[in-house]
């Protein structure tokens, strides 16, 4: 009879630090070129580099007059306009040069012509005819924004790993691209498992429940950036389990829901154990989600090996391990850069109470607004209770070390 893997249960940073360490040595799948306007998520597999100047002029950042600053040290000072600039003025139309006592009318984005150091606002002007009154003094370079101060040609702006956030597609538009090369999203095969779940579409028997994992689970792989890919549900019995496992191992990752905790009829171990995998850990101190699994295996010995998550089977269970495990795997599988879990802080909303062994990742809701923002549990039936957890909007972190938290105090939240 095969039995479990030995037993290795690491704390909750012990295990994430595993997993980051794992996921540092994982290669991205190729790369794919893709319009820029649909590229929001995707990581760069190129580097992106500025094709000129940032800004390409020295750019008025007000509307106003264009002036030598010394020329307005003593205010007031009357100055003689010899022209307009407004943004997307021709070199012809800009090539003004601007003499002691001189000023040019200019427009927000327009290039500041030479010989003029400072745009003075136009709310603190006063125009005559050919002539202007400057009201306050201005130091020179205010309002300018110096040719080539945000980049230089050929100075690199994104670096390939970069994950394409709003301002990255802007500043990757700003430069010329109108597709970019990113990595493919990464195959992340779903198996479900337990003799009791059934087919979403298919009418239970009370003794049945419906599976909801490969379809939570499903929603976070695309959250991450990866394609998820649907097993069909893989009962508690060792053959059949191992061939589902077989076909997830084909995928770039693979994510098993159920049969990892300590019963007689959880199997998930046992099986990848035969395939021989070698387990980085077997269960973390947490909750909910202690019995999560992490190693790697091949579907053969011929065949390539690819990391697995055996997550605890209770929904809530399976998202919590999915956030704080399967997402930098996917993340790294999609060639982003790695980054570190960083939790967010807010205001108990009211009293905690706890017992200490466990990092606690418990369903809650952010309220309140802007500074002011406070965080409640949701009250829960446990691990397995989706009808609550569906009301949260991010899990309250609870350090192992403490007991009881009272209202106000600071405490860490992961929004999701
Ligand atoms: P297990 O981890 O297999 O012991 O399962 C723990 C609990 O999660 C049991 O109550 C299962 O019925 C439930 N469960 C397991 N897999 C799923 C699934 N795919 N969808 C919904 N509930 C599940
Ligand atoms: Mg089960």
């Amino acid at each position: 009879m095969v039995t479990k893997p030995a037993q290795t249960i690491v704390s909750f940073e012990q295990a994430r630090h595993i997993v980051e360490q794992q996921a540092a040595e994982v290669a991205p799948g190729a790369a794919e070129a893709v319009e820029l306007f649909v590229a929001a998520g995707r990581v760069l597999a190129e580097e992106i580099r500025a094709d000129r100047d940032l800004p390409p002029f020295p750019r008025a950042t007000r509307d106003g007059f264009a002036v030598r600053s010394a020329d307005v040290a003593q205010i007031p000072a009357v100055l003689e306009v010899i022209g307009e600039i407004r943004a997307g003025a021709s070199a012809g139309e800009s090539a003004l040069k601007i003499g002691p006592q001189q000023a040019v009318e200019i427009m927000t984005g327009a290039p500041v012509p030479a010989g003029a150091d400072a745009v003075v606002m136009i709310e603190y002007t006063r125009r005559d005819g050919n002539r202007v009154e400057i009201q306050r003094s201005i130091t020179s370079g205010e309002n300018v924004v110096p040719r080539g101060s945000e980049s230089k040609e050929g100075q690199l702006l994104l670096s390939g790993g970069t994950r394409l956030t709003p301002a990255a597609i802007g500043l990757a538009a700003s430069v010329g691209n109108a597709t970019v090369s990113v990595y493919k999203r990464p195959r992340v095969a779903i198996l479900s498992t337990g003799d009791e779940v059934i087919d979403v579409a298919a009418s239970p028997e009370p003794n049945q429940i419906r599976n909801s994992n490969t379809y939570s689970l499903g929603a976070q792989v695309q959250s991450a950036g990866g394609m998820p890919l649907m097993l069909p549900i893989a009962p508690d019995r060792a053959e059949p389990l191992r061939e589902l496992i077989e076909q997830g191992l084909e995928a770039d990752l693979l994510l098993v829901t159920g049969g990892v905790s300590m019963g007689k009829y959880d199997l998930v171990e046992q099986v990848l154990k035969q395939l021989n995998a070698g387990f980085f850990f077997t269960g973390a101190q947490i909750q909910p989600g202690k019995p999560i699994v992490f190693g790697r295996a091949s579907a053969s010995p011929t065949e390539k090996v690819t990391y697995f998550f055996g997550l605890p089977g209770n929904p809530v269970s399976t998202m919590v391990c999915f956030e704080l495990f399967a997402r930098p795997m996917i993340a790294a599988l999609s060639g982003a850069s790695p980054n570190p879990l960083r939790f967010l802080q807010a205001r108990l909303k009211s009293d905690v109470k706890t017992k200490t062994g466990l990092t606690r990742f418990l369903p809650a809701q952010l309220s309140g607004e802007f500074a002011d923002t406070e965080v409640e549990l949701v009250r829960w039936q446990g691990s397995g209770d989706m009808v609550s957890t569906a009301r949260a909007n991010c899990y309250l972190v609870i350090p192992p070390d403490r007991e009881t938290f009272a209202t106000g105090e600071t405490v860490s939240v992961l929004p999701i």
